[in-house]
């Protein structure tokens, strides 16, 4: 089990700490994503973790062990970046053999490995390919068979999807955790994508300016995000506060759970709203005036001036012809699966934060 207390990482030179007060606990077996934009410390922290940066104050224990002093070659874990790194002139057998061979594994034990991890990662056949011919997604793979080969207790992933394009990281991710599940490897996976931390982790932890702003499972992360800007940052566009609020949420079916959690919450409550979380209905409780109609390849995205709420995102079903024209009135319903109660004050309201 790896847990990081209090852990402060502090660059000559630099403001303000790009680690500070950063704890967290990894389980045997348990993929964490931590989750934050560019800056926050997400590649401060792996390095922390792999021994690479000295901690200003905290610790980090393995099993119980304080792991300061304890070099990097020693800690028995691997790490994958978003450049794979993979030497660009040896096969890509003999790449993933790598570590086996700084550790001696015989030559026979060495094949047989390779060939399941080549398995693993459903390259199967490629071991006498040079990496060149590979594309993005394969050369990844690879990567992640060598940072795998010996085993390592944890798996350190810093963005490994992030150089891909979209379609490839997609199902790259559900691989990646398919092979994780299989592989019993415990990970840390560190991305700036939302969709890629829910498509990979267990758990999810939240870095702001390199302070944890959230952390739990992805249900938990999910349905209650720490505040607005963690709210934009998991992808949802918009938060309300207020009497626009509290519209919103009376329109849901009682009991309702969110409606509960925002009235405990009394006048300072917000409610998060995914973008699909009004939909166009015939019986809608909601009604507004068509701003803006977008087909896109899933569904038709509305803005309407929603009456006592605001101008909102939108879904109808159906295609452009049977889209409601501009200026056109609508009756809309909320879907409570993506609309989300957000526990803290605002200072200020915040609108359409995308
Ligand atoms: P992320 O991986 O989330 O993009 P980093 O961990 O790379 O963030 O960086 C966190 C902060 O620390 C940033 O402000 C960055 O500029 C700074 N930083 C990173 N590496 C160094 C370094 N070697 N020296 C000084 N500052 C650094
Ligand atoms: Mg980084």
């Amino acid at each position: 089990m790896l847990v990081l207390s209090h852990v402060m990482v502090a660059y000559p030179g630099a403001e303000r700490p790009a680690l500070d007060d950063v704890s967290l606990t990894l389980q045997p077996g348990e993929v964490l994503a931590v989750l934050g934009p560019s800056g926050c410390g997400k590649s401060t922290l792996l390095r922390a973790v792999a021994g690479l940066e000295p901690l200003a104050a905290g610790a980090i224990t393995w099993d119980g062990r304080d792991l300061a002093g304890v070099p990097t070659y020693r800690r028995g874990f691997a790490l994958l970046f978003q450049d794979g790194q993979l030497f660009a002139h040896r096969t890509v057998g003999d790449n993933v053999a790598y570590p086996l061979r700084l550790r001696r594994t015989p030559r026979r034990a060495r094949r047989a490995r390779v060939a399941e991890l080549l398995e693993l990662v459903g390259l199967t056949g490629y071991a006498d390919r040079s990496p060149a011919t590979l594309s993005g997604g394969e050369r990844q793979r690879v990567a992640l068979a060598r940072a795998l080969a010996t085993s390592p207790r944890l798996l350190l992933l810093d963005e490994p999807l992030s150089a891909l394009d979209l379609t490839l990281r997609e199902r790259l991710a559900a691989d990646l955790r398919a092979i994780l599940r299989e592989a019993g490897t415990t990970a840390l996976f560190v991305t700036h994508d939302h969709e890629e931390a829910f498509a990979v982790a267990d758990r999810m932890a939240l870095l702001r300016a390199g302070r944890l702003v959230q952390q739990g499972t992805l249900d938990e992360v999910w349905r209650q995000p720490a505040d607005a800007e963690a709210a934009a940052f998991l992808g949802y566009a918009t938060v309300l506060t207020g009497e626009p609020a509290a519209r919103v949420l009376a329109t849901l079916p009682a009991p309702s759970a969110l409606a509960d959690a925002f009235g405990a919450g009394a006048d300072d409550g917000a409610v998060a709203l995914r973008r699909s979380a009004l939909r166009v209905a015939a019986d809608g409780p909601l009604r507004g005036r068509v701003l803006e109609a977008r087909l896109t390849p899933e569904t038709l995205r509305l803005r309407v001036d929603v009456e006592g709420v605001g101008v909102l995102d939108a879904v109808a079903s159906g295609g452009l012809a049977d889209a409601p024209a501009v200026g056109a009135s609508v009756r809309l319903v909320a879907d409570p699966s993506r609309l989300a109660v957000l526990p803290v004050t605002l200072e200020t309201p915040v609108e359409s934060l995308d």
